[in-house]
Formats: C-alpha cells, structure tokens, sequence
C-alpha cells in the first residue's frame, strides 16, 4: 500500500510519501532506545507537564487537524473536531491519574509475614519502546490512547500508522516534540506493513500494540510471540444491539442510527448487528429506517453532513460484496443497499455507500459472521432474551454490546452472559479515558484506557526486604 493521502471524497491523491529505508529506521531505533534511557527516570510531575502541554496545543491546532484527518480518511468535520479533544482530553486525564494509577501496592502486614519478609510491595516499572501499529479509523484517537498512558508509565513510543494517514501521524510526532517530549520519546515511522516483522523483531523493542484487523494482529501477535514480547490487541468487532419490549423504543431508534453510522460506520464499536424483540420489532424497525433513510450523505467537509465516503475504494468494494452476498442469498435491503444517488457535482468518483438496513439475515450468509465496516446494519426479530443473547454470541467477535431494557433480572442476566468486553445499556458504546477498552474472542486481548491501559506496558515488579530490611545497619 503507497504511503499516500488520497481524499476519499474524490479519489484524488493529494500527497505521497517515501517510506523510511533501512537506515532511517534503525537511527530512529536507535533514537528510541537512547530516548528511553533518560527518559524513564522522569518523575510523574515532569511527565505530567509535557503531556499537559500536548493537550493545550492539541486544543489549538483543532481545526486544522480536524481537516487532515478529514482529507485523509473522510470522517465528517465536526466528528473530527470531537476526535481531536476527545484526546486532550484523555492527555489531561493520564497527567492527572497516572501517578495514583501507578502507586506501589502493599499487601496485608499479615501477608508480607507470611512471605517471610520485613517490607514487600509491587512497583510499576517503564518496559521500553512500545511499537504501535494503528488504523486509519479514528487516527488521532487511537495513537493517544496508546500513546498517553504509556508516555506518564515512562514508556517511549514508535508509531507505525496505517499507510493512507501519513499527515496525521507526523502531526503527531510534530505535537510531542512541540510539547517538549524529549527527541526520540515519540516517533512516526513512516513504513509499509511489510517493515513490521523486522521492528518487532529488533531488540531494542519492548512490545507491541496493534488495533486493527484480525489477519494483522494475528501476523503481529506472532511474531512477538516468537520474540517472546507482550502484545495487547484490539480487533474489529460486530457488536449486537438488543432492544427488549421494555426499552424506549424511539431513542432506542435514534440511539441504532448513531451506533451504526458513526464514522461513516467505520467503527470497531459501532452496533452492527440488531437485535429486538418481536414485541417491538415493527415499530423498531420503522423508526430505525426511516432515521437511516433521512442522512445527508455527502461531502465530509460540509457540516451538515451525516455520512461521508468510506476511506477507501477496497473498504467499499469489501462491504459491497457482503450486502450482495446476503441479497442473493434471500436477505431483503428496507433501505440503502447501494451507491447513493444524487451526490454533489465533484463527489461522484468518492467511495460512498448508502445507509442500509438489511433483514432476512440467515448463518448462511457471510455477514451474518463477517464485521461490515460500513453504515450497513443487520436487523433480526427474537421472540425473547434467550434466543437474543444466543444470537448475541454466535459471532466470532466480543468486542463490546448495547442492550435496551428497563428490566433488571434482563440486565443482570446480559451482564452474565454477553461474550464482551463490554455491555452498555439504553445507549450506546463508547469510550472514556477512565473505563477499560477492549475484547474477547476474535476481537483481541488485553485493555486499553484506565489502569489496565496504563499498567498493561509496566514491569510490575515484586520488591520484596528479608527480615533484615534495606537500611537497618544505619
Ligand atoms: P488493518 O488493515 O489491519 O490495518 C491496521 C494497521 O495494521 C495499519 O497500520 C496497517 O498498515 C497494519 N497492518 C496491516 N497488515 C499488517 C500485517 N500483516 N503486519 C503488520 N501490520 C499490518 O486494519 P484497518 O483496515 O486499518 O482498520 C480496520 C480494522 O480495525 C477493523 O477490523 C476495525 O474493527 C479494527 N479496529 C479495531 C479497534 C479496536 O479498538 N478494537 C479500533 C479501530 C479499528 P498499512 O496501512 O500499511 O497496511
């Protein structure tokens, strides 16, 4: 894949880029490793006022990015401007909590005995450098909720962005530079996928993250396994959106079209299959359509756009043969399920796809098990919570779930039995710096964001004083 920019709205390369030679990556390597040396001995504090300072250039560069990562991979402009603080946002929340996240921890008085020692305690140590291999879907945000908590853990960063968003990854590496992140604690390589393997493999890297698809991080999961370095992973996800008789049925509505269309529907979190109780299924499903029907779709640009292109030609061209897939095979579109029509002057040769609520979905067709990563959603009908969860899990995925229900034994119940790594009810996924992220199943391992996320690259270390503590001779 060329490291590009090509406007998904348009088809129009605007800018490329060479990608780093062997020599460019080992001196960044090489930066890294010498970065990391200094840099984990800086206190909390320190740490804490650079990443301060990248929230507040963050703020004042948000038009401007909002526009790169627009151009890039064409998520509406106010949903980029909302991107953009949400990570100064979630910068100001690690420089808050991390030292209190990263306290040493003290076993009972009664345990520390018990081992046999004087004084024990857990302590959070930096590993080193922390490979990043990121998407293109949310680019500002899924960089800074790697690169926030491993930058206050003591970690350094090497970004290896996905290939159509060069601009905002060197923007990153741009902004902690401007914050004063000393040279080499975050860096952009700018690499195809194929540079991965030798990164990973190189000494001088601690570990790895990688959200996106599964072929990726199954290929990255297993060469760190074979190089014996710690990997979390965030996989794509197929999240069910369960409406039961007791739910607001209108918002619930208004909530599915969100959950679906958000980020042109290209989403890990995004409710992509749904899943209501005959009781309120029609009017669920009028409701739901009619909202799916009533989105601009159109120029990302545009404020009043709704839905922009998806980012790319091969993205479109993966959701077309789902949706085809599933119509030949029986399945029946209530709306979309095709180009749009009508689309400005200048916009015709953008990677758009219309709203599209398919019904009839049968374990026969692909999408019934395949992420559509697209704003094409799967309608089924239930006759009660058994057979929804039952239906909720038959996927390979468990990245998060959404249930709309008023009933507590119903709640409690999909608490206990969703295969998820989360389950939000009466209204919609989404994260926040101080609730953990992440799957199961096919959907990957380990958590992003609050403790687990900053913790998740730490040596924790077991310091542990003989009945002769460190000191007593003094
Ligand atoms: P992708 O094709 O897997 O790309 C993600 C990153 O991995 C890119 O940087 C890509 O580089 C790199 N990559 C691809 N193949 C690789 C390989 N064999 N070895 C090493 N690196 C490789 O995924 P995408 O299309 O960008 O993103 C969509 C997927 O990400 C969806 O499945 C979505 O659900 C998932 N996702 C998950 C989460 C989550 O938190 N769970 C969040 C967002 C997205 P190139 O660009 O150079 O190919």
């Amino acid at each position: 894949m060329p490291i590009a920019t090509v406007n998904p709205a348009n088809g129009e390369t605007l800018r490329t880029f060479e990608a780093l030679d062997g020599a460019g990556i080992e001196q960044r390597l090489a930066a890294a490793d010498s970065a990391f040396r200094r840099y984990r001995t800086t206190g909390f504090a320190e740490r804490a006022r650079l990443l301060n300072q990248a929230a507040v250039l963050l703020d004042e560069d948000q038009r401007d990015i909002a526009r790169t990562m627009t151009i890039e991979m064409g998520k509406p402009i106010g949903a980029a401007r909302a991107e953009a603080a949400k990570c100064a946002k979630a910068m100001r929340w690690y420089a808050a909590h991390a030292e209190e996240l990263l306290a040493d921890q003290y076993p009972s008085a009664a345990d520390v005995r018990d081992s046999g020692a004087s004084r024990a305690y857990v302590h959070y140590r930096p590993l080193g450098a922390v490979l990043a291999v990121m998407p293109w879907n949310f680019p500002l945000w899924q960089v800074v909720r790697f690169a926030a908590p491993a930058l206050m853990a003591g970690n350094v960063g090497l970004l290896k962005h996905a290939s159509n968003v060069p601009q905002t990854a060197m923007y990153l590496e741009g902004l902690f530079r401007r914050a004063g992140f000393p040279a080499g604690c975050f860096q952009s390589l700018l690499v195809g996928s194929g540079a991965v393997e030798g990164i990973l493999r190189d000494g001088r890297v601690a570990a790895a993250t990688l959200t996106g698809s599964e072929p990726a991080g199954r290929s990255v999961a297993s060469i760190a396994g074979d190089e014996v370095k710690h990997t979390v992973l965030e996989l794509g996800g197929s999240d069910p959106y369960l409406v039961m008789p007791s739910a607001d049925v209108a918002r619930a509505a208004r909530t599915a079209v969100t959950a679906r269309v958000q980020n042109n529907g290209q989403s890990c979190i995004a409710a992509k299959r749904f899943i209501v109780h005959t009781e309120v299924y029609d009017e669920f499903a009028e409701r739901f359509t009619v909202g799916m029907n009533d989105l601009t779709v159109g120029d990302p640009m545009e404020e009043s756009t709704d839905v922009g292109p998806l980012a790319s030609e091969q993205g479109r061209a993966d959701l077309e043969e789902l949706v085809d897939d599933a119509v030949r095979q029986g399945a029946s579109a209530l709306c979309g399920g095709a180009r749009p029509e009508g689309l400005a002057p200048g916009l015709e040769r953008g990677w758009f796809y219309a709203p599209t609520v398919l019904t009839g979905i049968t374990p026969a067709m692909r999408i019934h098990h395949e992420e559509t990563f697209g704003p094409v959603a799967s309608l089924y009908r239930v006759d009660g919570l058994d057979e929804a969860v039952a239906l909720a899990n038959d996927s390979p995925f468990g990245l998060s779930s959404n249930v709309w229900t008023r009933d507590q034994d119903e709640a409690r119940r999909c608490v206990r039995d969703l295969e998820a790594g989360g389950v939000f009810f009466n209204g919609m996924t989404a994260s926040h710096p101080a609730l953990p992220f992440g799957g199961v199943k096919r959907s990957g391992y380990g958590r992003e964001l609050a403790g687990q996320g900053i913790r998740a690259f730490c040596n924790v270390t077991t310091v542990w004083y003989g009945p002769e503590p460190v000191g007593a001779t003094s």
